[in-house]
């Protein structure tokens, strides 16, 4: 049996643990991530059916721990504007890059896209060692380090263990910290769909009395990613559908206001499913344990800013770690890791609330709702500072960024 010594362990090696994984690389630290998946081969050939709206300030993050370079080299696509709309009533909002002086209001890249340049960036990192598949157990926290043992028995030791491990967070659970979790009792639908006219790099929401349903535009012009959240039964009812009755729902669910710019819908990948839930750890830290990503948090997906939330956790967590080990304190220690939890968990918990604010106003057939809905949407999309500043907030360019958001090393 052998013994290793690293000063931080990430448990999970998904996109939100793999970059910071490159991040803290890039400071020096001494990396080991440990992934109970085999080492993806990554097969971009065909649209990859999860894929990430990124915003802008995500972008930065990416660029400046070396991974946007490998995602552009593959297929990422720009979204130019955003059109947002309600099934009931005319009210609408469109938000354009234009009016935040920048290229693109966020990017459209697919999971495994990132997925791969993160894995080529860890791979070409010499302080970033692999344990892919493995899991870890055992694990022993004598207030000095952490430890742990992998599947083929090698000890692992370090100052800090990190919990990047997803939505059922083993690190959580072994801490034993609580979440307040609640489920929508809903499905989001994915799948890749080619339309007969151009998307023109417009990404559109529509929210209908059962969820909403995004186009997603791809670097094809015919070609969308779609996000359609629907209560169960519905859901089931239309995955079970044949082709031609899915893309006859689709159209009749789309093709209105802004939708029917995109014409008749031609053709539908495979569809997958995936059950919409929230939770929120009451903790993000422990002593010598801290959690990133959607092992700390699990948001709706109709404002796509689960894995942002994530990347967001990411810079904050590798500014306050090379900080500390500047001015050499224990990175594990209770002192350095609040510093990390206040500074994260109120702007997750101000996010998650939001989204489910929106998401109960927004999935609703009650008339006066509805009417206020649209006169909402009107009312946003006039006054143009309530506008721009919704903007800028969904592209990540306001509030208290971090280093990495803002293009810098930490
Ligand atoms: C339909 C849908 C659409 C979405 N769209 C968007 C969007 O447009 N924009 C956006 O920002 N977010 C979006 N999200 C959310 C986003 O996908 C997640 O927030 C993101 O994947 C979280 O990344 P993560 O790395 O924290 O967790 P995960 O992606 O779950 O990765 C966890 C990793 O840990 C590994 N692991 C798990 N358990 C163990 C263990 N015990 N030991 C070792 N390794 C382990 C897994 O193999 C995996 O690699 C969407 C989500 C859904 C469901």
């Amino acid at each position: 049996m052998s013994t290793k010594q690293f000063d931080i362990v990430i448990v999970g090696g998904g996109m939100v643990g793999a970059t910071l994984a490159c991040a803290l690389a890039e400071a020096d630290f001494r990396i080991a991530v440990v992934d109970s998946a085999p080492v993806p081969d990554i097969d971009t050939s065909d649209y990859d059916l999860r894929v990430s709206a990124v915003t802008l300030g995500s972008k930065a993050i990416f660029e400046t721990v070396g991974l946007w370079s490998g995602m552009e080299s593959q297929r990422l696509s720009c979204i130019d504007s955003m059109a947002v709309w309600d099934e009931a009533g005319s009210g609408h909002i469109h938000f354009d890059s234009a009016e935040m002086a920048q290229p693109c209001l966020g990017y459209i890249v697919e999971n495994r896209v990132i997925r791969k340049a993160a894995l080529d960036r860890m791979q070409a990192l010499r302080n970033i060692e692999l344990f892919c598949p493995a899991s870890v157990s055992g694990i022993d926290n004598d207030g000095n380090s952490i430890s742990m043992r992998t599947d083929d028995g090698t000890l692992l030791e370090s100052h800090l263990l990190v919990g990047a491990d997803g939505a059922n967070s083993y690190v959580r659970h072994w801490a034993d910290i609580d979440t307040r979790s609640w489920s929508f009792e809903q499905k989001a639908i994915v799948a890749t769909v080619t339309t007969s006219e151009d998307h023109g790099g417009v990404a559109r929401q529509r929210f209908l009395a059962t969820g909403p349903l995004a186009f997603l535009p791809l670097d094809d012009p015919h070609k969308c990613s779609i996000v359609w959240s629907a209560d169960n039964a519905r859901a089931d009812a239309l995955l079970a559908m044949e082709d031609a009755g899915f893309l006859a729902e689709l159209h009749a669910a789309i093709a209105d206001g802004p939708g029917t710019a995109l014409g008749d819908m031609e053709a539908v990948s495979q569809r997958a499913a995936f059950p919409l839930t929230s939770a929120h750890a009451q903790h993000y830290i422990d002593e010598r344990i801290v959690l990133v990503g959607d092992a700390a948090h699990r948001i709706h997906p109709l404002a796509g800013q689960g894995l942002n939330l994530g990347l967001g956790d990411v810079a904050v967590l590798a500014e306050v770690l090379v900080e500390s080990q500047r001015e050499r304190r224990d990175i594990g220690s209770l002192k350095v890791l609040r510093r990390y939890e206040r500074w994260r968990r109120g702007d997750n918990a101000l996010m998650l609330t939001s989204m489910d604010g929106f998401k109960r106003l927004f999935s609703n057939d009650d008339p006066i709702l509805g009417g206020l809905r649209n006169v909402g949407l009107d009312l946003a999309d006039t006054l143009s500072p309530l506008k721009h500043r919704i903007m800028l907030y969904a592209a990540g360019l306001a509030g208290d960024r971090p280093k990495l958001m803002r293009g810098l090393r930490p």
